[in-house]
């Protein structure tokens, strides 16, 4: 099965039609909130590699020409949400 990307400007698209933008980080530290300089290394720099739901940024090269979230499950190559 092949995996589909709904773009919001062109509709569900092949995964071919789009480069892979890697995983986003988790959010940042609230504001004010103390900063653990070694935490923050590792939140920005290093992945989680989940096994479940992750979400991605995706750039529809061969479509639109703009960058996508989605919410994509690793162990199914399933894409559960947009933006
Ligand atoms: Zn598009």
């Amino acid at each position: 099965m092949a995996l589909l990307i709904t773009c919001p400007n062109c509709g569900s698209r092949a995964y071919t039609e789009f480069w892979f933008g890697g995983e986003l980080p988790a959010p940042p530290p609230a504001p004010g909130a103390p900063v653990d300089a070694s935490a923050e290394f590792g939140r920005v720099w290093y992945r989680r590699n989940v096994a479940g739901l992750q979400a991605e940024r995706w750039f529809h090269f061969a479509g639109c020409r703009r960058w996508l979230t989605v919410q994509r499950d690793t162990r199914t190559n399933a894409v559960h949400a947009g933006d």
